[in-house]
């Protein structure tokens, strides 16, 4: 059960922009001042609202109306406080690329506070963008339009397919000159998330841990996980022998769905170092992901990974690898290390048995049979052999047997296929017009890709933002019909397969 020494904050009521419903909670503030520097937002010049989703906004109580977004305009520029918030830069480390690095923590985003709704859910508000922190080492604390957007679509894109994920509430753009490869405006972005919480903060206290001489010296540690289950594991026994070991397989088993569900709906992450990895298996800090255009085993969407490491087909294999790395972390609090290794165990069935049945779910297989497990290899394999859009495919699939389907099918991945696929539906227990529109459901006709982010950003870079709110539209619901926004779910043209994004952000 999380104790600590330090009081409860006093609560602030109604403080929403427009004082409606809703308080700061800040606990993170009851941790040792070790976890964090308190630190405020440094303002931007002459901010502008860019984009603010209205389903990010309801989450919170606030509405989405023209003098709230002016208010979050001024929050989310640091030209004025949220009142009730106490922002903070929270300290972590991780595993970059394989390789350790002892500091990290937020160099260029603060957490605002938590926000309790009026239906008593948390979000911690985090601001990315909002200037120089302790943590910033040689940065300048800033983010750019461009990747403020790429995070905004992501993530409310993610949610509305299923995947678990931070959730975005604005973006706002300013005058503040911003050096990359060329000068850029400074941006910010409003992050909505149950936890900011990474693997990387128990390697932060972990590490530090085996630096000291004294007995008590993973206390930091035990208290990090002692507050994270009070805040987002509430179900877990606090009497029990086996409180961390059931905190850390429930963290394997939501890394390994969320992995399988980056994998059926072919996004790869980009950047899947243990300071991106959530604590509470939300996809978490958004770079140079990718929705994959043409299936590719190999698919690389982060330019700056040469070797591949973060390549899509290594991404089940890497979330093992990030807990791993995690479980290592918490070995101080385990009285029995093999109860690690079992929950690491664990990860594989998991991950194998949630993919194969959301794979099963796009080709509208109700059972599992034996012969299942090749019938969805093959496919893959056919998919990548034919460089074939893979969402596109599905869609037409959800069609299947209709004659215009079966002539583009054929065209995509020939008949052998598509053969033993009629011969498996005879045994599945729905009938055509019920299973397509099972499948309609899974397989999305809109996903993001890049070279639609890439057009809105084009246009926002120009001051129109229209664009971006025209693509939330679609992505909010991705498995309908949207008559007038048909183009979104054409294939792209070919500049568009080739897009590359810049890791500088
Ligand atoms: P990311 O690549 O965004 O996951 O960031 C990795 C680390 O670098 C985190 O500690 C960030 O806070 C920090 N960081 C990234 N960009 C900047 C920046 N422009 N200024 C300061 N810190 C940054
Ligand atoms: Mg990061």
């Amino acid at each position: 059960m999380y104790t600590s020494a330090h009081t409860d904050r006093p609560i602030t009521p109604e403080t929403t922009p427009d004082g409606t419903a809703g308080y700061f909670h800040n606990t993170y503030l009851r941790l040792p001042d070790s976890f964090y520097t308190r630190q405020g937002p440094t303002p931007l010049k002459n901010p502008r609202m860019v984009a603010t989703s209205s389903s990010s906004c309801a989450l919170l109580d606030v509405q989405n109306t023209p003098a709230n977004r002016a208010a979050l305009t001024q929050i989310c520029s640091g030209q004025s406080l949220w009142p009730g918030s106490q922002p903070l830069a929270m300290v972590y480390s991780g595993h970059q690329f394989g390789s350790y690095n002892p500091r990290l923590g937020d160099g260029r985003g603060l957490l605002l506070g938590e926000w309790v709704n009026t239906r008593n859910e948390k979000w911690d508000l985090h601001l990315k963008g909002a200037g120089p922190t302790p943590y910033s080492r040689f940065g300048d604390g800033r983010a750019v339009l461009r990747s403020c957007i790429r995070e905004f679509l992501a993530s409310e894109a993610l949610h509305h397919l299923g995947i678990p994920t931070t959730r975005a509430l604005c973006v706002i753009t300013s005058d503040t000159p911003v050096q990359r490869e060329t000068i850029e405006a400074g941006s910010t972005l409003l992050r909505l998330a149950r936890s900011h919480i990474r693997f990387g903060h128990f390697e932060y206290c972990y590490y530090r841990g085996l630096e000291k001489k004294e007995k008590n010296r993973f206390n930091n540690l035990r208290e990090l996980a002692d507050y994270t289950i009070w805040q987002n594991y509430p179900d877990l026994k606090a009497d029990s022998n086996y409180y961390y070991p059931a905190f850390f397989t429930e963290v394997v088993r939501r890394t390994a769905i969320l992995i399988a569900r980056w994998q059926a709906a072919g996004f790869a992450h980009g950047v899947m170092n243990t300071d991106n990895m959530s604590i509470i298996g939300d996809t978490f800090d958004y770079g140079p992901y990718g929705f994959m255009d043409d299936f590719n085993w190999h698919y690389i969407c982060n330019h700056s990974d040469h070797y591949g490491r973060y390549a899509f087909s290594q991404q089940p294999e890497i979330g093992y690898w990030n807990c791993h790395k995690l479980g290592q972390a918490l070995t101080p609090l385990f009285s029995d290390t093999r109860l690690i290794e079992q929950a690491l165990n664990s990860y594989g069935t998991i991950y194998t048995q949630t993919y194969l049945r959301l794979m099963l779910d796009k080709i509208g297989l109700v059972e599992q049979e034996p012969e299942d497990i090749q019938l969805i290899q093959d496919l893959l394999q056919q998919l990548h052999d034919s460089h074939c859009d893979y969402s596109r495919f599905f869609r037409t699939l959800s069609h299947y047997p209709s004659d215009a389907a079966c002539a583009l099918l054929q065209q995509q991945i020939g008949k052998r296929w598509l053969e033993n696929y009629q011969e498996r539906l005879k045994s599945n227990p729905l009938d055509d017009y019920t299973r397509q529109q099972r499948m309609k459901q899974v397989n999305p006709k809109y996903i993001l890709r890049n070279y639609l982010a890439q057009q809105a950003i084009s246009r926002a870079e120009q001051g129109d933002f229209q664009e971006i709110d025209k693509l939330m539209t679609v992505l909010a619901q991705p498995f309908a019909q949207w008559p007038e926004f048909e183009h979104y779910a054409a294939e792209p043209p070919p500049w568009g397969k080739q897009l590359e994004v810049s890791c500088s952000s």
